[in-house]
């Protein structure tokens, strides 16, 4: 396939509802299981090794009319919140074995708690991540956590998951998260040779995909863009912050580039390539994965790291992308992530870095009004 065939595939694999994600893959894989995996990270592998696909859920988007979880929720809340609910409650999940979910927000463990009573065929799991990255007990509590889920997963399907198997899948994602860290290792030096909203597409597309299936396709495009001749183009360099689960609309990173922006680094569908580099298993699979949880993972507003506060992490991603300003793109009714913002705003102003937010929901038809805005932020850059 070509680059654009890859990108084309992409978006095609995008526009499916989970269930139907899960069909394509089965026609190359007829035995393999489904399994939801809401964001921001769950430990795939294990999952993976347990003869599942991890599919993730980053809710239903256009494609489903809110009927039922309205009803379920308060009125101010997250869209992925209402059309993951939706998915279940109409049933759309129920070619899946399960789902997991974890601590990021109390909407997500309400979340969790309401697939959990409405779906009862269903094996719904709920992590709790470490709050405290850095006490004497993290890795004790972590492992415990992971070692947990790999027992009740094992239970439920009646089935051992061996160390071996997840050793196994441990290469394959380590393969997938490092092919990805290549290609946004080679969009920071040439912003131009892939856009912003193509590689979104396609990492987004390979939370949906087997990991076997999905490395070509990463190895392919890597090659591409290594090779491809690209004419530079000016732009505002930016970096793309705030996303926790929810995901921008793929026409708002149209709109961010169409704006006159060069996108250097983004956090979005942060949760499936979190690590600096490979977990080594080391006979261990579950304790190395822990431990990379801890002290392995990239700075993201959604890990509690008392000790590498994210306003300093994201100054550090600004200035090792390059980037001289900040678009902020948290879903609306996001708290965590609007919360997040007045810090991250408070110290961009005292370090004279040009930001703005801009917020997205789900079913935005138009981005008529944030394009104006991005255009107006950029130009006022540009003819500084
Ligand atoms: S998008 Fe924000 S509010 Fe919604 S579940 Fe995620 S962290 Fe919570």
């Amino acid at each position: 396939m070509t680059s654009e065939q890859i990108v084309q595939h992409c978006r095609d694999v995008l526009e499916l509802l989970p269930r139907e994600a899960l069909a394509l893959a089965r026609e190359k894989h007829p035995d393999i299981g489904g399994f939801g995996v809401f964001p921001v990270y769950a430990p795939l592998e294990i999952i993976h090794a347990a003869g599942l696909m991890p599919v993730g859920l980053f809710g239903a988007g256009d494609k489903v009319e809110i009927s039922h979880a309205d009803s379920r929720f308060q009125s101010f809340i997250c869209s992925i919140a209402k059309s993951t609910l939706e998915l279940f409650l109409r049933d759309e999940m129920d070619d899946f074995v399960g789902a997991v979910f974890s601590s990021i927000c109390d909407v997500a463990r309400n979340l969790s708690s309401l697939v959990q009573r409405n779906t009862p065929a269903l094996y719904i799991e709920y992590l709790h991540l470490p709050q405290n990255m850095a006490s004497a007990g993290s890795l004790d509590y972590t492992t415990a956590e992971f070692t947990r889920f790999r027992t009740n997963l094992a239970s439920h399907l009646e089935r051992e998951i061996t160390d071996e198997a997840i050793g196994k899948s441990l290469v394959l994602y380590n393969k997938v998260r490092s092919l990805t860290r290549d290609l946004y290792g080679h969009r920071k030096h040439k912003p131009s040779s892939i856009d912003a909203s193509d590689l979104y597409t396609v990492v987004q597309a390979g939370t949906r995909m087997m990991p076997e299936d999905f490395i070509p396709l990463l190895e392919q495009l890597l090659a591409d863009m290594k090779t491809r001749k690209v004419h530079p183009r000016d732009g505002v360099k930016v970096v793309i912050e705030g996303s926790f689960c929810e995901q921008p609309p793929v026409g708002l990173i149209d709109v961010v580039e169409a704006a006159g922006c060069l996108v250097k680094d983004d956090d979005m569908v942060v949760g499936w390539r979190l690590f600096h580099e490979d977990i080594v298993a080391n006979g261990d699979p579950v304790g190395a994965m822990a431990q990379a949880y801890l002290t392995g993972s990239v700075y993201t507003s959604v890990r509690h790291d008392r000790d590498n506060p994210r306003t300093v992490g994201l100054m550090n991603r600004m200035k090792n992308s390059g980037a001289e300003a900040v678009i902020f793109a948290p879903a609306k009714f996001c708290e965590p992530a609007l919360l997040d913002y007045v810090l991250f705003r408070q110290k961009l102003d005292e370090a004279d870095v040009p930001h703005l937010k801009v917020e997205f929901e789900e079913k935005m038809w138009t981005f008529e009004a944030s394009r104006t805005e991005l255009e107006t932020f950029a130009e006022s850059m540009l003819f500084d």
